[in-house]
């Protein structure tokens, strides 16, 4: 933000854009995370910063420089804009502020950050280079990422789509598992539920009803964008099974995704699953407090009625 904001203050307007504002943050993290081997941007190995995914997206094709831009002003400055000129302490630097926000249309700069872009403005620039480095350098001791798992992610992300409306799955996916929670086996209230996806959106990318589970908005908290253990795993190969039974036409889709056997599937699901594993490391999340498998009656029901050739509608 410090190097776009003095990259904006050169062509002294007073006001800026929305789009002149995004591009020109968009350009500065471009040119960063093009330099030789990208560097990580927050210490969570796990994640990737809204910014490290829009750069990718453009780097991949995915984004046009246009989209990539566009993507920048809806969603890039929630954060960084309010917070930039607030952080710290130390009230001789703060109290004049760098500009003010008149959020998704323009950014008004301030005489105060003109003054300071009167002095050395390379210098200026390259103390915010090494600043930015150190975090950097911060943050990847907390990353032990191989090539690997960047070409792991980069699949998902070419193939991924933007997030859907997930509610209108709800009266669906009750019909096949129960009114319970995916996670916790517990009775969920009517209209107190949460879709979760069971590999986490962050990694995959998609909406696919294959990864959509009903769960307590706090067993959501709870899991986050973790990893969840292997038993979950079966569960919701046993869950899809059961959709599988049925004539339902997402039948056809979770086929087209997963293939057309019981086997594949499994085979299928468990790749992504060991994928996402690879990509998030040691990330894992291991279920709401007090689920035990073994005595989650929605579980034991499924496996009796899938062995028995017949599926459960709970609808
Ligand atoms: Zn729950």
């Amino acid at each position: 933000m410090g190097k776009t904001l003095l990259d904006l203050s050169q062509a002294n307007q007073g006001v800026v854009t929305w789009h002149a504002l995004s591009q020109a943050y968009f350009d500065n993290y471009l040119a960063r995370l093009t330099l030789g081997q990208a560097m990580p941007q927050q210490s969570n190995p796990a994640r990737l910063t809204i910014m490290e995914r829009i750069v990718k997206e453009y780097q991949l094709g995915k984004l046009t420089y246009a989209q990539a831009v566009e993507e920048v002003g809806l969603r890039a400055f929630h954060d960084v804009i309010p917070r930039f000129q607030t952080i710290g302490t130390n009230k001789e630097i703060v109290k004049d502020k760098f500009y003010h926000a008149d959020f998704g249309r323009s950014l008004i700069l301030t005489d105060n950050l003109f003054r300071i872009a009167e002095g050395d403005v390379a210098d200026l620039h390259s103390q915010l280079d090494s600043r930015w480095g150190l975090l950097e350098g911060a943050f990847q001791i907390a990353h032990d990422h191989s090539h690997l798992n960047n070409d792991l992610r980069d699949v998902y992300i070419v193939n991924g789509y933007q997030r859907t409306t997930l509610t209108a799955n709800i009266p669906f996916l009750e019909g096949y598992q129960g009114s319970t929670c995916f996670y916790c086996s517990e009775p969920i209230a009517k209209g107190d539920v949460h879709v979760d996806h069971v590999l986490p959106r962050q990694v995959v990318h998609h909406d696919e009803i294959w990864n959509l589970v009903l769960v307590h908005p706090d067993c959501n908290l709870s899991k986050s964008d973790r990893l969840v253990g292997e038993h979950f795993v079966h569960k919701l190969i046993l869950r899809n099974e059961n959709i599988m039974g049925s004539n339902h036409p997402w039948k056809a889709k979770i086929e087209k995704e997963l293939g057309s056997t019981p086997t594949q599937r499994a085979k299928s699901l468990r790749k992504h699953y060991d994928a996402v594993k690879t990509i998030l490391g040691p990330y894992y999340w291991g279920g709401s407090a007090g689920y035990n498998p073994q005595t989650d009656p929605f579980y034991r029901k499924l496996i009796t009625f899938l062995n028995n050739g017949k599926t459960l509608s709970l609808s």
